[in-house]
């Protein structure tokens, strides 16, 4: 059994970047979320040199097959195949970038304290990613679409046609984030905004994946569900994202 203890423990694993660091000269800290270990501290040396095609799999947003071996403090990363070279598509992209930012760094906070839904919420950030870079839809709406997703995934199902805290069949005009969306007449907390109609179809559409729908809706819409999509993230996460704040959510 004395064997264990000397031996090197290494795994294998799909990941997907969420952040970097720099360690050292040439070394960095890589945030991953992976398939099924859930998020990960691991460290990738010489990554840093500007000859590493490693390093270039391990840049922000790329999706990549792993092996890792298991240290004391942190993981290293000993090898990287590449399954999804998003990252250089996103980041040519200022619109796309800045979506991909608050997309990561919403991952992390999410699967940070709720490890258990990490393989659904990595799934989520992958699709969510390759659809950013093939550039499907909008990217606000990907962004809103995978924040009111991943806040589902957590646990933090929102409702935009029946009443979040009684059930009334919807539609109805008010929208309460503390509550959990829509809410009624007589639930509805003082100084509720009331958002359009459309906007409310809207963020439905963008919780179901409704995109035929979606991709119709109209700026003024947009933008009133991208803010409510935000109030909604922030009261659930807390803490304030810090890349919404970088957002321009034209
Ligand atoms: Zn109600």
């Amino acid at each position: 059994m004395s064997r264990n203890s000397f031996a090197v423990r290494t795994y294998r694993d799909d990941a997907v970047v969420l952040r970097t660091h720099k360690l050292g000269e040439a070394d960095r800290i890589i945030t991953l979320l992976t398939r099924n270990h859930g998020q990960i501290r691991a460290v990738a040396k010489g990554v840093r040199r500007t000859s590493s095609k490693f390093g270039a799999r391990l840049e922000p947003f790329m999706v990549a097959d792993l092996q890792l071996v298991s240290g004391r403090s942190l993981d290293i990363v000993t090898q990287a195949v590449s399954k999804g070279s998003y990252g250089g598509k996103i980041a040519a992209d200022y619109d796309r970038y800045t979506v991909a930012a608050v997309m990561t760094e919403t991952a992390e906070r999410l699967t940070d304290v709720d490890g258990e839904a990490a393989t659904a919420q990595y799934l989520l950030l992958v699709g969510a990613l390759a659809s950013l870079s093939r550039g499907d839809h909008a990217p606000g709406l990907i962004l809103d679409s995978y924040l009111l997703r991943a806040l589902a995934t957590g646990g933090w199902a929102p409702s935009f046609t029946d009443c979040a805290r009684c059930g009334a069949t919807g539609p109805h005009s008010a929208f309460s984030a503390a509550l959990g969306g829509a809410v009624c007449h007589a639930c509805r907390p003082p100084g509720s905004p009331s958002p359009a109609a459309e906007t409310m179809e809207l963020l439905a559409a963008l919780l179901s994946g409704q995109w035929a729908a979606a991709d119709v809706s109209a700026p003024q819409h947009r933008r009133e569900a991208a803010g409510l999509v935000a109030v909604y993230l922030q009261w659930h996460l807390e803490r304030t994202v810090r890349s919404l704040k970088h957002l321009e959510r034209a």
